[in-house]
């Protein structure tokens, strides 16, 4: 094999290089930011570290600790509740390893429990204290791995004991009288990346650790949290929120890192402003909507094949062919990630691209593979695509690859972002915003050998979130503004996770404090009418025999298995809250580059049967959605605008699917499909406005549609910028004129049963959410609206009717209401 150097193309020249493939008046950077490297700060060892742990360490090559891991961890010594909250590779397992390894060594009873959310970080920690070799600390994991004639030995003697929210929810709270000796002597815990306990999964686990400090406490000990973060917006607030305790917050990263040239991009407007069709073809963007009243329900399904080949339209002069008016369109980022990812290649540079969608990630690995292989042949076989729902043993085996280097590249979904250490790579290509602020330097973190200068590129998708950031730099290097959002009020958390508690032990009244007060209480009350609490003068007990069955992922089932019919081989998973609208029947499925068509999707058996086949078509699903009030929690009454916080009851449906042409997009058919309706009680956000305000602001009755979707579209777009969600977790409905509101109203409703706290979230800095949408749509260079300002990828009305600058009308409208001082 042929071999490339990483080190023969340095991430400086690859920019240069790069940023030579725009033209001079029309450069795909918008922005360069330079993260200069940066010098540490060093404290001395806090007085009371125990000197068997400090040797340990300088044994380990470490001689003193920096400024941010000694105080994290002093407050941690004093018992005081502590997130620390610093960029990738800041070390922030010291932080939590020096109090409580030193308090493993000073109490020689003492015991410490570690959680993180996946099994592999888990892993890598039990390594890494492992490594130190301190007496009597005797680490294990404790997962769903641990062969049950280990867990009696792990129960008894480990001190140090690894595991994840999902084993403690399941095995270790349930049977918590077995554990009655570790918990008795908890004095800390360690909640590593507690960032990603978001949404409905965070606030499951937000009451798994009010279980286990109740369970604590009956056996008499009140443990320490010590967590650790990714770098958000107010982290002592999340950190909170997730354990019910008051927490302080270390967030000044003094840790030495290498610099860091981080370029934003933009792919660049495609040539063509006109585009021939067959003569007797409906572009997809005039069809007219198969439903009505149906939009945007929260489906991850992707539009990415869309527009893949977006920029190979072929214009043939055949007589049959009209010229279509399009509007201007960009490049797709899919396609400049491959392009980027082959000049790294090419240059020898190790790159690892981030592919926000599976599809995605599978897209690009073949388009750099073929790429690859007319530069140099053979190349092409030098990367790879990696993502979740692969089996493990595939997983492993590309990771080796890469840090052998036989892989010089990567294009990997998020799967690649926690607990898999590598190491080694020069450049990182991030196809599209990631969500967060969190993954954004979580995936550009991944460059950088030690002390060495990296190279990361976020290339913006077509998309309203993504061209906002793009020409907003200081949304990206600036103050985080986002937080971490999670609800454990929700009731649909809330109700199942007092079954577990009280399945563990009787809720007493003090209990109640610790689920959170009144709405436990409600709660409470409502399980006991329906017969699955008890009332004695003890407290309430749980009536059934078996356990709850609480899922803490919260997905709704199984996930989906994906099989090939012919050699019954299992090709991965998808999960069943996107299978209705990716894996139904006639769906193409895209699996390491290998595209197959879904033959049957039996719901029952969780099982898509496919057989392998390469169309030259995409298949795009549609749906009917339909939203009634269920009550308003909340609202600001501002004249001819109304803004309001509550429940709402949401039904959707994919009814059917479009084929339509790969490059032109052309709609070859509407097929319909007979999958059954699913039905979602949620929290929404809405807005109204009086019909007259909006003449008044220029927009015809005959707009409101048009506009109201179009804001709608961007609002959903704009949300992750305030809350730590992304799209698809949210949905949307807009109309002229609604039942329960008699008023033209735009909805945004939580996608997951009960809401997961981000329509409160957007409620509450609703000003600042609804400014930056109206910036996005007003700022966007396109005619008539494009997927970077209105346009929805997962639009279930196919993008009509959309109104771009009467969207803008409403937005100004609601804005003037709201903040009249302005
Ligand atoms: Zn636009
Ligand atoms: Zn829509």
């Amino acid at each position: 094999m042929q071999c490339v150097t990483s080190t023969a193309f340095g991430p400086a020249e690859l920019l240069h290089r790069l940023r030579a493939r725009g033209t001079a008046e029309a450069s795909p950077i918008t922005h360069v930011e330079r993260v200069p490297p940066r010098s540490g700060r060093q404290a001395p060892w806090p007085t009371w570290t125990d000197p068997s742990v400090r040797d340990a360490f300088a044994a380990a090559g470490i001689l003193a600790p920096w400024e941010h891991q000694a105080s994290a961890a002093t407050l941690a010594w004093e018992g005081k509740h502590v997130v620390l909250a610093t960029g990738t590779a800041s070390g922030k397992s010291l932080a939590y390893q020096l109090p409580a390894l030193s308090a493993l060594a000073t109490d020689p009873k003492a015991t410490v429990l570690y959680l993180s959310p996946t099994k592999a970080l888990a892993a890598d920690q039990l390594r890494a204290v492992a490594r130190l070799g301190l007496d009597g600390v005797r680490p294990a994991t404790f997962d769903g791995d641990t062969p049950r004639e280990e867990r009696e030995w792990v129960r008894q003697h480990a001190r140090f004991v690894l595991t994840n929210p999902d084993m403690l929810h399941h095995s270790l709270l349930p049977g918590h009288a077995r554990w009655g000796v570790f918990l008795r002597r908890l004095s800390y815990v360690v909640i590593d990346e507690c960032h990603t306990y978001r949404g409905v999964f965070g606030s499951h686990v937000a009451h798994v650790l009010r279980r286990l400090r109740r369970a604590a406490a009956r056996y008499g000990s009140a443990p320490t949290f010590v967590l650790a973060s990714a770098t958000s917006g107010d982290p002592a607030g999340a950190a909170s929120r997730l354990t019910g305790l008051p927490v302080t917050e270390v967030t000044e990263d003094t840790s030495p890192r290498g610099g860091v040239t981080f370029a934003l991009w933009e792919p660049p407007l495609l040539p063509q402003s006109t585009l021939s069709v067959p003569a007797q073809s409906v572009p997809a963007q005039s069809v007219s909507p198969v439903s009505s009243g149906s939009d945007d329900s929260p489906d991850p399904a992707d539009a990415e094949s869309l527009l893949v080949d977006a920029e190979s339209l072929s214009v043939d002069a055949e007589s049959l062919f009209v010229d279509v008016e399009l509007p201007p369109i960009r490049r797709s980022a899919l396609r400049e990630t491959a392009d980027l990812l082959t000049d790294a290649i090419v240059a020898g540079t190790r790159t690892l691209a981030f592919i926000r969608s599976r599809r995605g990630a599978e897209v690009v690995a073949s388009m750099t593979r073929r790429a690859l292989d007319e530069a140099v042949p053979g190349l092409g076989e030098r990367v790879a695509a990696y993502r979740a729902g692969y089996l493990r043993e595939d997983r492993r085996a590309i990771e080796r690859a890469l840090l052998s280097g036989e892989l010089l590249g990567l294009a990997s979904t998020n799967a690649l972002e926690l607990g898999v250490d590598l190491v080694g790579l020069d450049a990182v290509l991030i196809c599209g915003y990631p969500g967060t602020r969190a993954s954004l330097w979580q995936q550009a973190g991944r460059a950088g050998r030690a002390g060495g200068e990296a190279l990361a590129v976020l290339i913006a998708r077509d998309d309203p979130l993504d061209t906002y950031l793009v020409h907003h730099p200081e949304a990206v290097f600036g103050r985080p503004v986002e937080a971490t959002v999670l609800d454990p009020a929700n009731p649909y958390v809330l109700g199942p996770q007092l079954c577990c508690a009280a399945s563990e032990a009787p809720i007493t009244e003090s209990d109640l404090e610790l689920f959170g007060g009144p709405a436990a209480a409600a709660a409470v009350q409502a399980l006991v009418e329906e017969g699955a609490l008890r009332r004695r003068p003890s407290g309430f007990y749980w009536t059934h025999r078996g356990r709850p069955d609480v899922d803490l992922r919260g997905t709704g089932g199984a996930p989906v298995s994906v099989v090939e019919s012919s050699t019954g081989r299992l090709l991965g998973t998808v999960d069943q809250g996107s299978s209705h609208a990716m894996l139904h029947t006639g769906a193409v499925h895209l699996h390491q580059g290998v595209s197959y068509i879904v033959d049957e999707l039996d719901l029952d058996d969780a099982i898509a049967l496919v057989h392998q086949e390469e169309p030259d078509w995409s298949t795009h699903a549609r749906d009917v959605t339909n939203l009634s009030v269920v009550n308003v929690r909340s609202y600001v009454d501002a004249g001819p605008v109304g803004l309001f916080l509550g429940e709402v009851d949401v039904t959707n449906q994919v009814v059917s699917y479009q084929r339509r042409r790969i490059g032109t997009g052309e709609v070859i058919d509407t097929r319909p499909l007979d999958l059954p309706v699913r039905e979602l009680r949620t929290v929404a956000v809405w807005f109204t406005i009086s019909p007259e305000a909006l003449v008044r602001a220029g927009v015809e009755p005959s707009d409101f549609p048009g506009a109201l979707h179009a804001a709608e579209h961007a609002g959903i777009g704009l949300l992750p910028l305030i809350a730590t969600c992304d799209r698809w977790d949210i949905g949307g409905l807009s109309t002229a004129g609604h039942a329960d509101t008699e008023a033209p109203t735009v909805f945004v409703y939580d996608g997951h049963p009960g809401g997961a706290g981000f329509a409160e979230r957007a409620y509450a800095v609703a000003s600042e959410w609804l400014q930056a949408t109206r910036e996005a749509i007003a700022a966007c260079v396109c005619e008539a609206g494009c997927p970077a300002c209105v346009q929805s990828p997962k639009c279930g009305n196919g993008n009509n009717p959309l109104d771009k600058d009467a969207a803008v009308k409403v937005l100004d409208t609601v804005l003037v209401a709201l903040n009249p001082h302005l």
